[in-house]
Order: C-alpha cells, then sequence, then structure tokens
C-alpha cells in the first residue's frame, strides 16, 4: 500500500479505494456523521473548483486527517456530480480531476507515472539504461492531444511534437517524454472518470445530503447555458449553426479534446463567415492546456492568415467520412443542404422570409 499523502493526491488509484474499503467509514455515515463534515465540504469544494477554474484545486496535506479528508472528498464528490445529473457538468468535473493529476504527476517520478499508467491501461515501457519512454501506437493516438496530430505541416520545430512521424515509431511504439506521458495520462484519466460518472445512478440519500448544493449548480448550469446559447460568436448567430458545428463548439466549450478535424472543420467555417482570429481563439480558451501561441499558429494556418493556403471546411459527405457529421441531429434543412455553410445561409434566408 502507498503513503497516505500519495493516495490523498491521487483518490483514483486502486490502492486509494482499497484503503477506503478497508479503513473508511460507510456511505451513511460519510454523509450524515459528524467528522466527515469537512470531507463533506472538501467535495462540493473540488466541485466548485472544477466548474469555475478547471481544477478541483490543493489542500494542505500535512497530517493524517487533512489526507482521509482529501481521500473521502473524492468519492462524495463523485456521488454529487452524478446526482446533478448534467452530461456538461460532468465533463467539466472529470477534466477538473484529471487536469489537477496532470500537474501533479509532473513532479513524480517516470517509474510512479508508469504505475499510473498502468493503472489506466494505457501500454509504455521504460528503458532505464537510457532514460527512454515508449507507448504503443493506439493509446498515443487514443490519447494524444489530437489537435497537435495532422494540422502543421511546415509549422515551426516546436510546435511539430505531436505529429506520430516525429516520434521515432519503431515496433508499433512512440518515444515520449516524461511530460507527454503527464499529458496522455490526463486524457485517459478524464476520459475514464467521465465514462464512470455517465453510467452510474444517483443515490437518493446523497441527493438528500446534498440538495442545495446540487440545486446550486444545476441552477449554476442552466444561466451558463443560456449565456453560451445567447452570446454571438462574433457576428455569428449560434442558433443558426447546422448541428456538426453546434456539436464540435459545445465540446469545446466543455473543454474535450475534440478530433483534429472536427477542429479543423469548425475553424475553416467560422473563417468563412469572416470570424476574426481573436474571435475563433475565445473558443478554444477552455481547453484543458489551451496555449494561445499555439492555438493562434494552428488557427492562422488554417484560415490562411499565416500560409499561401486558406483551407476550406469540408462538405457534409466528407463530414460524415469523417464522423464529425451527427446524423441522429440532423434536422430538414440538413437534408436539402451538401455543405455545413449552405445549411446556415439557407438559415438566413428562411429567417428573411418569415
Ligand atoms: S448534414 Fe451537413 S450541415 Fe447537417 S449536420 Fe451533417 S454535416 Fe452538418
Amino acid at each position: 500500500m502507498r503513503e497516505l499523502t500519495t493516495l490523498a493526491k491521487y483518490p483514483f488509484l486502486s490502492d486509494t479505494r482499497q484503503y477506503i474499503k478497508e479503513n473508511g467509514p460507510s456511505v451513511d455515515e460519510l454523509l450524515h456523521d459528524l467528522p466527515y463534515e469537512r470531507a463533506r465540504i472538501i467535495g462540493i469544494e473540488r466541485l466548485d473548483n472544477a466548474f469555475k477554474n478547471r481544477d478541483v484545486g490543493e489542500r494542505s496535506l500535512a497530517n493524517e486527517s487533512d489526507c482521509i479528508m482529501e481521500i473521502l472528498s473524492y468519492p462524495l464528490a463523485r456521488m454529487v456530480a452524478v446526482c446533478i445529473g448534467d452530461s456538461y457538468f460532468k465533463k467539466r468535473y472529470a477534466l477538473g480531476e484529471a487536469y489537477h493529476v496532470y500537474k501533479q504527476l509532473l513532479n513524480e517520478s517516470t517509474s510512479f507515472l508508469l504505475a499510473v499508467a498502468q493503472e489506466l491501461n494505457v501500454n509504455v515501457q521504460h528503458n532505464p539504461e537510457k532514460n527512454t519512454i515508449k507507448i504503443f501506437f493506439k493509446d498515443y493516438l487514443h490519447n494524444a492531444p489530437t489537435r497537435y496530430r495532422e494540422w502543421i505541416h511546415n509549422a515551426p520545430t516546436r510546435y511539430r511534437e505531436w505529429k506520430m512521424v516525429n516520434r521515432g515509431i519503431s515496433g508499433g511504439f512512440l518515444t515520449i517524454s516524461h511530460k507527454d506521458l503527464a499529458r496522455i495520462l490526463l486524457e485517459s484519466l478524464r476520459e475514464r472518470i467521465n465514462e464512470e460518472l455517465l453510467t452510474r445512478e444517483c443515490d437518493k440519500s446523497v441527493y438528500d445530503t446534498f440538495s442545495s448544493d446540487i440545486q446550486r449548480f444545476q441552477n449554476l448550469l442552466t444561466m451558463q447555458k443560456k449565456k453560451i446559447e445567447a452570446a454571438p460568436v462574433g457576428k455569428v448567430s449560434i442558433e443558426k449553426l447546422p448541428p456538426c458545428m453546434k456539436d464540435i463548439l459545445s465540446a469545446i466549450q466543455s473543454g474535450e479534446n475534440v478530433p483534429h478535424m472536427g477542429r479543423f472543420s469548425l475553424v475553416a467555417f467560422l473563417s468563412s463567415l469572416k470570424l476574426s482570429t481573436n474571435e475563433i481563439l475565445k473558443l478554444f480558451s477552455s481547453a484543458p492546456d489551451y496555449q494561445e501561441d499555439k492555438t493562434r499558429y494552428q488557427v492562422e494556418h488554417i484560415t490562411g492568415a499565416s500560409s499561401s493556403t486558406e483551407y476550406k471546411c469540408p462538405g457534409c459527405e466528407k463530414m460524415r467520412t469523417y464522423g464529425i457529421c451527427p446524423v441522429d441531429k440532423m434536422d430538414d434543412v440538413c437534408k436539402k443542404v451538401r455543405h455545413p455553410l449552405s445549411y446556415y445561409s439557407n438559415k438566413w434566408k428562411q429567417e428573411k422570409q418569415k
């Protein structure tokens, strides 16, 4: 069993679950007994921080009691997140947990990262003599920050790091750095937590104990959604966007790791509607490791501001091939058009005719 501080810093580990099973209170005690009041407060703090700052936040782990409260706050936060019953919130919380872990992993030893990778079923190998880390290409493709995967053909060296060809692939394994591995584990953990939250049911006793906080979060979400729906993206009318672009936009705004083609299509689409680079950048700023200079480079490359080519948004057929046309959300206008831009102008025409 690992040290208590490690369990508190990494509450998703199987060792932490085992610790709670062997030493923790029952769910009923956790929800109602006075000694666990602090864990309940921290549980809500995790959710608040994840929602507002995309990071569940750091607390003192100076003594045993601090560590135990931190450990117990994790299942509490998860149970409350389930009861809030909103997939956007669950994604946001999963990202907050995973991002906090990422920041801590940057300061851990490579052997610790390898152990975490094993828990998350990420296939990595370490050669201690050469101090190299290698990852199986499928795990790399699944978890690498996809916006760097294929975007850039002529980019300066510092922007090319996530391109597969620059990784020295051999026998199906690619070479990555300690920091890259931490970033890959962030994505893997985010996905795992999110999937777990989506499959759990709300427990009535959890709902009853935290009903005022749950309602507060639900109100915040309603307000935020109204704000997003009402907020214009530059001169673009959100409500006239085709379902494909709405989906990509909402995934970016909830901090999801959107596939390369999704980002590419959205940038090219918005650029055709004459949105400026700064207006487009604003949309990307909620990504977990958003870096303005990198994203600006990528956006300017697509829009033609920094290259000789202005890329065009793909048509509906290609969007379907790339798996980014949400077929279940296609409406009557979708059935008439062959390009997302035609959808948008069709919607404007419809409005004028009213
Ligand atoms: S049919 Fe075309 S416009 Fe409609 S959602 Fe699919 S890709 Fe977008």
